[in-house]
């Protein structure tokens, strides 16, 4: 946890609504962040940004700052990795076909997954897709309708039993090359954050020379701070963030009852944050 002094000045750069795998709404993620003391947060749906109009206007009715993000789902060499993009331009453009594809992808896989489920346990599509502000459909919805249907008590035990990639049940979704979505976040005049690079449910975490390349392709900064991290696999990562010169971010991955993680448990300062929008093509 961070002190209450941290908490009262930062953002949470990384937050889910139900416009992807969120139990909240934007509009009630603004107002908990807001109740919270933070400066700011920043809503990250996986692969849509169709939240960001009711998060900021929520967040400027409640007083606090607002930066637009995106959580895109990428592969780096074959490994799965989370990117984070910040600031980027709502209006078309390359990212946006390349977002589609992956969200037409991840319907297909879902559509799939929910079929093989479905001759064990009795779940229906409709229960999965419940929701009608989802725009970003992936297991936890898999999950939820288990856990609506009494099979498991929450989504993380649906996960641990069932919907794990060793899983019969479990199925891949295309994802966009790392180094690709870098480039497209830049052209949408946005900065990209790798998201947590040493999350105990990978195989490994992303290794220096990984990030090196990342660097390279111009990544902006990395999530340090995430409550999903194994500290023992942190020190390289550290020092690799420091030697690259990358932003060194803080977020909870918030998802409202869809996990543990607590809105606000870890947090970005302020003087992140400017250097972060300094790097967009507009002020956001
Ligand atoms: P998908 O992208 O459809 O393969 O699903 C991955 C998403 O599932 C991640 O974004 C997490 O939010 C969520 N997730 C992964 N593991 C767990 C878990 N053990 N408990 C709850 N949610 C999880
Ligand atoms: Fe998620
Ligand atoms: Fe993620
Ligand atoms: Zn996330």
């Amino acid at each position: 946890m961070t002190d209450s002094a941290e908490t009262q000045r930062g953002f949470d750069l990384h937050t889910h609504s139900v416009f992807s795998d969120g139990t909240t709404r934007p509009a009630a993620i603004a107002r908990e962040a807001a109740e919270l003391g933070l400066a700011g947060f920043a809503l990250t749906d996986h692969d849509t940004i169709d939240g960001w109009d009711e998060a900021r206007e929520a967040a400027e009715a409640a007083g606090i700052d607002f930066l637009p993000g995106i959580e895109i789902t990428t592969k780096q060499g074959g490994r799965s990795r989370h990117l984070l993009g910040y600031g980027i331009s709502p209006v078309g453009g390359e990212l946006f076909e390349a977002l589609a594809a992956v969200r037409r992808s991840r319907l297909t896989r879902a559509k799939e997954m929910v079929r093989l489920v479905a001759e064990d346990y009795a779940i229906t599509w409709e229960a999965v897709v419940g929701e009608e502000d989802v725009r970003t459909v992936g297991r936890p919805h898999i999950a939820d309708a288990l856990v609506a249907a009494g099979y498991f008590p929450d989504r993380s035990a649906v996960f641990t039993e069932l919907l794990h990639p060793r899983s019969p049940y479990y199925l891949g979704t295309d994802a966009i090359d790392t180094v690709e979505a870098i480039r497209l976040v830049r052209a949408a005049g946005g900065v990209s954050v790798l998201a947590h690079p040493a999350a105990f449910r990978q195989r490994t975490p992303t290794s220096a020379a990984e990030l090196g390349e990342l660097a390279q392709a111009g990544l902006a900064g990395v999530e340090l701070r995430h409550p999903e991290h194994r500290d023992d696999w942190m020190p390289p990562i550290i020092a690799a963030a420091a030697k690259l010169g990358l932003e060194a971010t803080g977020s909870s991955d918030y998802h409202g009852a869809g996990k543990p993680n607590l809105l606000g448990q870890q947090v970005t300062d302020a003087a992140t944050v400017a250097r972060l929008r300094a790097g967009l093509a507009t002020p956001r």
